[in-house]
């Protein structure tokens, strides 16, 4: 190992500077929103059973609501833009624009070349909880997703209920694909309810048992017409194991509400991003 150098003591002292101050993002407008859902009626009401994976539309404009309502779970949600799958959710530029957990006010942001907000947070009955004691927080965009690859990894053996598969047989069934054309569209999630972390003393990723209960939600604005799909960790609360059918595992409601006509006058969804993408050349 290299030794430290002299100044090894001032080097690490700089001061951390924010990547992305949020205050340069477009600013959604939260007020309208709330009086737009104040109002709005419920169109579609489809349950994730556990272990399983369901896909949901949610047109423009509209809201959608992630319940818990049986026990404890954890839920790992893909969208994509409805009209043209290639969006899709972009976890990782969500996590640097916003941080590793998002809540009221954030966007879920797409992939390039879009990059526009796909979906704006409007209600977390989690936004209690803010950031414990062991550096974990709740609704993470750092997990990807279990995966039977990594399980095949880890610990050998074939387990196909992982969230990965999940969204696979969800996607694939609502869109007529094969699993082997549907799986290149799943992509890293927003980890609805769990609660994650980086451990301070060895920086790994973990996860404790979420602090979800029955009741609890998630209701996220559509900026874009999205098509969605949620699945019923195996992992349950997330407390112990994944990819398997060990964990106690129940399902997620998701709900659709259509605001009335009128209640949103002067919003459009947001434009593609505005780079020219000439890219030098
Ligand atoms: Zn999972």
């Amino acid at each position: 190992m290299t030794l430290p150098p002299p100044d090894a003591d001032a080097r690490r002292a700089i001061a951390p500077v924010i990547c992305y101050p949020a205050d340069g993002l477009p600013r959604p407008d939260l007020a309208l929103y709330a009086r737009a859902r104040a109002g709005a009626r419920k169109v579609e009401e489809v349950v994730a059973p556990p272990r399983e994976a369901v896909c949901f539309e949610v047109a423009a404009g509209q809201v959608v609501r992630i319940s818990c309502i049986e026990g404890a779970q954890v839920g790992d949600l893909n969208l994509w833009n409805a009209r043209d799958l290639r969006e899709r959710f972009y976890s990782g530029k969500t996590r640097a624009l916003h941080g590793s957990h998002v809540s009221v006010g954030d966007r879920l942001w797409s992939s390039f070349p879009s990059l526009r907000p796909m979906a704006t947070i409007l209600e977390d009955t989690l936004g209690w909880y803010g950031i414990d004691e062991h550096g974990g927080a709740v609704h993470d965009v750092i997990g990807t997703r279990c995966d039977p690859y990594t399980h095949n990894l880890l610990s050998g053996g074939q387990y196909h209920h992982c969230c990965h598969s999940n969204l696979i047989r969800a996607l694939a069934d609502h869109t007529g694909m094969s699993l082997q054309e549907a799986e290149p569209h799943v992509h890293d999630v927003l980890n609805v309810f769990m609660c994650t972390g980086f451990t301070r003393d060895t920086g790994q990723y973990f996860m404790k048992a979420s602090p979800v209960r029955p009741g609890d939600y998630l209701e996220l604005f559509a900026e874009i017409d999205l098509l969605g799909a949620l699945s019923a960790c195996p992992g349950g609360d997330c407390s112990s194991e994944h990819s398997s059918d060990t964990a106690a595992c129940h399902p997620l409601r998701i709900e659709v509400f259509a605001p009335d006509e009128g209640a949103l006058e002067g919003w459009a969804p947001p434009a593609v991003n505005g780079y020219d993408r000439g890219h030098g050349r």
